[in-house]
């Protein structure tokens, strides 16, 4: 075990506490935050970055917004958590601007995007018997290859990715996991009559913003619909203005529910990074099956969630950060595909608005020594810029929505040159 000693650098200090303290569930890049400001990070020594992951999308509206700053403090003084015991002056408010704000008659109000998961399951299984008839105990979820709708039993249960699962069974039964982005593969699946729901995200983030056709999700949702199976948008990290849109799976303007997803699961970027707030959107008939004591959480639908939630999407609103996100996406794909076209070892860019990934090719330098997708984050990072490798080979670059177009082509500029140094 390293001694903890006044010689190390705050950095090495707070890095090694964690070492001897923390449970050893991730692997971070090393760099101890301290404070942020918008699309900025500084670290324990004073020095500058560029956050270029978001903590996962989730404060999309950049750190520390001085209007969510303003109404955290002021609500954390006026009351904080009341239960759903009582009712409170803000759940109401906050209910109805989020079923507004994306299209939906009734949401469900929890804490994490696990939990928000977890609530759409229920909800699905429940309506798959008490309205699609499904004989009891025999329902059965659809999910996909490479997916990633968090960490509780139930949900790493149906990964396919080992890590998440290995050890950790045994799990809950009545899931089927199909290929992604494979249509046929869905029409088949969904012949089951036992099929209640499929459970998808518009573009899988965690397997390296995996990004499938642009005509999967509407035909996804129509074969749904033609076999009467509830389709649900994992949009944790797709929703809020991320990809370009305020939810990924399904334009804008599009307002017939038939071309909608039946449910909506929303976390993340819902408080801006401020606190955990998620929820589940979904119409009157299907949000039905939920009656008092079916469901529910200490802390879901408190007031401070729902005031910092309504605040966090009012500047996505009022900063108009969906066509900035679109417009700054297409910015960054060119500029990363022009990285592309002269480094062989730089092998594609995609993504949607603001939520990208480059793909690299795993070396071996002259040296001997490797360079792989952490390398080149360390790399930038020493280069004021900080995005995180997934899987050996995918860097994901998702700034603050809030970016401006000369800071997103100085951040091009960090990036080319730290390609350069790794060539
Ligand atoms: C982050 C994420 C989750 C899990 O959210 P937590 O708040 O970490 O529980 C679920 N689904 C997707 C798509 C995510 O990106």
């Amino acid at each position: 075990m390293p001694q903890l000693t006044q010689q190390h650098s705050k950095t090495q200090r707070a890095i090694d506490l964690e070492e001897r303290y923390g449970a050893h569930n991730y692997h971070p890049l090393p760099v101890v935050l301290d404070s942020g400001k918008g699309v900025f990070v500084w670290d324990v020594e004073g020095k500058r970055y560029y956050d270029f992951l978001s903590a996962y999308s989730a404060v999309n509206q950049g750190h520390c917004h001085p209007r969510l700053v303003a109404v955290m403090q002021d609500q954390a003084a006026r009351m904080t958590l009341t239960s759903r015991a009582f009712y409170n002056s803000l759940l109401g408010e906050y209910e109805r601007m989020v079923c507004e704000f994306f299209g939906y008659e009734k949401m469900l109000p929890m804490n994490t995007g696990a939990e928000a998961v977890e609530t759409a399951l229920k909800m699905a299984r429940k309506w798959g018997y008490q309205k699609k008839g499904i004989p009891a105990g025999e329902a059965k979820i659809l999910v996909c290859e490479g997916n990633f709708h968090g960490r509780t039993i139930t949900i790493v249960g149906m990964s396919t990715d080992p890590d998440c699962q290995i050890g950790f069974g045994p799990f809950t039964p009545g899931f089927e996991v199909i290929p992604y982005d494979d249509i046929p593969a869905l029409e088949k699946a969904l012949a089951d009559p036992n099929v209640c729901a499929f459970l998808v995200e518009p573009i899988q983030g965690e397997r390296g913003v995996y990004t499938p056709a642009d005509d999967y999700m509407p035909k996804a949702i129509a074969a749904c619909k033609k076999h009467n199976v509830l389709f649900i948008a994992d949009e944790i990290q797709t929703g809020i203005a991320r990809t370009g849109r305020l939810l990924c799976s399904v334009p804008d303007e599009e307002q017939d529910p038939a071309k909608r997803p039946d449910a909506v699961i929303l976390a993340k970027a819902l408080s801006g990074g401020m606190y955990p707030v998620s929820a589940v959107l979904a119409s009157d008939a299907i949000m039905s099956v939920f009656t008092p004591g079916t469901h529910g959480s200490t802390y879901g639908g408190n007031p401070m969630g729902a005031r910092v939630a309504m605040e966090a999407l009012a500047v996505v609103k009022d900063e108009d950060l969906t066509a900035n996100s679109e417009r700054l996406g297409k910015v960054f794909r060119a500029e990363m595909q022009k990285l592309v076209d002269q480094y062989p070892f730089i092998k594609l860019v995609r993504g949607k608005g603001l939520l990208n990934a480059v793909v690299i090719e795993e070396r071996i330098a002259a040296d001997g020594s490797p360079r792989s997708a952490w390398e080149l984050c360390l790399l930038m990072r020493d280069n004021g810029l900080l995005a995180k490798p997934t899987h050996g080979d995918i860097i994901r670059f998702a700034p603050p929505l809030v970016i401006r177009e000369e800071e997103l082509m100085e951040c091009c500029r960090i990036i080319a040159s730290s390609v350069q140094q790794f060539a």
